[in-house]
């Protein structure tokens, strides 16, 4: 496995909610990050069908487009009395012409698992992908997930996108509900993250 020991890493993400929880993430090995937003970059389009190709389409396109290692991360949420869905679709889910609107994605998730009368718990799981791709085309993959079910009504101001809705197994409370630095010990980014550190920074 490659380490890490350049001084500078750039995020490849538009999402500020994930920038955040990464930045968070990796204080503590006092690395300078750089982000999409502030390089100027475009998000390629997302064309596999599973985390792990999306994760390497956005890694790779930024750490060529920059001549920096870039990490980059693909999540989702699995909900399982819906075949997995929205799985790798969880973004669209949210897509209206106005941007993004996540309590409609939410209530989609719902009214799925209503018309198909799914039993309780309905079992859900977030998924994260991250690979770190360096500019000479290496690529490390690590892989995280946190196991829950959904709940509804939605709950919590804490988080972004389907957090509300998302109760993690062992809690009474949604991420939505859960501050911050609780959910990064615990969450499927988190897990993958444990990995990165333990494989590239440690
Ligand atoms: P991506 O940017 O293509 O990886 O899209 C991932 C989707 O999953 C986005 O819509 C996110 O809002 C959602 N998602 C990923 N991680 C989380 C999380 O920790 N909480 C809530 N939603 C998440």
């Amino acid at each position: 496995m490659r380490k890490f020991t350049e001084p500078k890493l750039l995020v490849a993400t538009h999402n500020t909610g994930k920038l955040e929880e990464i930045a968070r993430l990796l204080e503590p090995y006092g690395i300078a990050i750089t982000s999409n937003a502030e390089m100027g970059l475009g998000e390629p389009e997302e064309t596999e069908d599973n985390f792990v190709g999306n994760a390497r389409i956005k890694a790779h396109a930024a750490a060529q487009a920059t001549g920096l290692p870039a990490l980059a991360d693909d999540s989702g949420i699995e909900v399982d009395a819906l075949d997995g869905a929205p799985g790798v679709y969880t973004a669209d889910w949210a897509e209206t012409p106005n941007g993004r609107d996540f309590p409609m994605a939410m209530r989609k998730v719902w009214d799925a698992l209503e018309a198909k009368n799914a039993p309780f718990p309905r079992t859900a799981r977030f998924r994260s992908t991250l690979v770190l791709a360096w500019p000479d085309g290496h690529d490390e993959v690590f892989e995280g997930k946190i196991e829950g079910q959904c709940v509804w009504p939605m709950r919590g101001e804490e988080g972004h996108g389907y957090d509300p809705m998302f109760q993690p197994d062992g809690y009474d409370i949604t991420f939505g509900e859960m501050d911050r630095w609780e959910k990064n010990k615990i969450s499927h980014r988190a897990d993958a993250f444990n990995k990165l550190v333990n494989g590239c920074f440690e």
